[in-house]
């Protein structure tokens, strides 16, 4: 029982710098955020011991009766947060899913239709070097001049190639998909839609974005973005769909589950069904807007700043350096020196190569995690806004970006 500090000092010391790197500095990278500490008391556990190949009742292992209970709880309760009618809370990350749900839907060779990754899609929804673009047959929609999904387009290529999955979802995009005309594009083509939700799924639970479980045969997400739980994927689907979506996860893809964040999961979703929860939420979203209305401002645009879309309907907002001095990974690093992390990311036939870019993805769940008003990310907005102008004062913006951490302290009480 030798604390970690004691048996392992080299590793106890690179996780109390990271959690120093996380209280001092400004999170706004989209697809992250803080698990609350009662997930990661869970995601510590003893379960992380347990095999438990099988569902629920219906296990390859002696002595899962407890792990059964923490499974179920996690199942019965994201099928009622977002409605579903069957869900598998297994998938060890969002890739994992949504490779066991491709598999579930459809067979190497098939086409599939997906949001190019150059425009805003994952790599797994047809990336040339992922296996559902190794695998799979891979037709890919864009975003049109405006910055919002070519339905027009979608629509056009499903007549044309009669996909076998549709896919609606993205990694990198700050409005929401029309579900409704996805569907009917996909009945009409005969098609299976599958909604990967990775990135929404906390402002769905939220009633802040339409629940594409209404409308996909198909949702896969992660639990870890915006849902603000533990690093793993789920997939929620129509009942018709459970025995192939759950023989695909096992033995399909995946052995043993992991319990311990299964578990962790469970408590995530409690989490994720309060009023406190969705008061965050609104927060996220609210933060975004305040983003992009200061980086649309007259002096951001003298700078050669934009927003992608001109503005934003979710957790983030893309922003477009095409006109700025900066490329994307000058404006990552200087952000990065005034302490606030974010990701360089390509716009839409984007000029400079892609280890470069000419943009950025901000997104504002972390810091509304935190505890950030709207006054605050007015603060951050403006903290941002001048770090990208051809002078800036690194200092100065830095101690702005301190007092915010200091005034919303993450996890108190840790790493001291
Ligand atoms: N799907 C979408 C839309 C994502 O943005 C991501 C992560 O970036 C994933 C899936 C993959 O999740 P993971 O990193 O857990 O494999």
């Amino acid at each position: 029982n030798t604390p970690l500090h004691e048996l392992d000092p080299d590793v106890a010391a690179a996780l109390d710098a990271e959690l120093h790197r996380q209280q001092s500095t400004l999170e706004m990278i989209a697809s992250e955020n803080f698990a609350p500490v009662a997930v990661m008391e869970a995601q510590g556990s003893v379960l992380t011991n347990k095999y438990a190949e099988g569902y629920p009742g219906r296990r390859y292992y002696g002595g899962c009766e407890h792990v059964d209970v923490a499974e179920q709880i996690a199942i019965d309760r994201v099928k009622e947060l977002f409605g579903a009618e069957y869900a598998n809370v297994q998938p060890h990350s969002g890739a994992s899913a949504n490779q066991a749900a491709l598999f579930a839907l459809a067979r190497p060779g098939d086409t599939i239709l997906g949001l190019d990754l150059a425009h805003g899609g994952h790599l797994t929804h047809g990336m040339r070097l992922n296996f559902s673009g190794k695998q799979f047959d891979v037709v890919a929609y864009h975003v049109d001049d405006a910055g919002l999904v070519d339905m027009a387009e979608v629509e056009r290529l499903a007549k044309e190639h009669r996909p076998k999955v549709i896919i609606a979802g993205w990694s990198a995009y700050p409005r929401q998909l029309d579900f409704a005309e996805f569907r009917r594009i996909a009945d009409e083509v005969e098609a299976y839609l599958w909604v990967d939700m990775a990135h929404f799924a906390g402002l769905v639970a939220a009633g802040l974005h339409p629940n594409p479980v209404e409308y996909a045969d198909v949702v896969t997400s992660t639990t870890h973005k915006t849902l603000g739980g533990p690093r793993g994927g789920i997939i929620l689907a129509k009942k018709a769909f459970a025995k192939k979506l759950n023989s695909s996860v096992f033995p399909g893809f995946q052995g043993g589950p992991l319990e311990h964040v299964i578990a962790a999961k469970a408590v995530s979703f409690k989490v994720a069904a309060t009023e406190e929860f969705k008061e965050r939420q609104e927060r996220t979203v609210d933060g975004a807007r305040i983003l992009a209305e200061r980086l649309t401002a007259a002096d951001a645009r003298e700078a050669g700043v934009n927003v992608l879309s001109g503005g934003t309907d979710v957790h983030l907002i893309l922003v477009d350096l095409r006109e700025s001095e900066l490329d994307g990974q000058q404006a990552e690093d200087r952000l990065h020196e005034v302490g606030i992390t974010v990701n360089r990311n390509a716009v839409p036939n984007d000029p400079r190569p892609p280890m470069v870019t000419s943009g950025l993805r901000i997104g504002t769940p972390a810091l509304a995690t935190r505890g950030f008003t709207a006054e605050d990310f007015a603060e951050v907005a403006d903290v941002i806004a001048e770090t990208l102008k051809p002078v800036f004062d690194a200092a100065a913006l830095k101690a702005r970006v301190t007092a915010l951490a200091e005034k919303h302290p993450l996890y108190p009480g840790l790493g001291k």
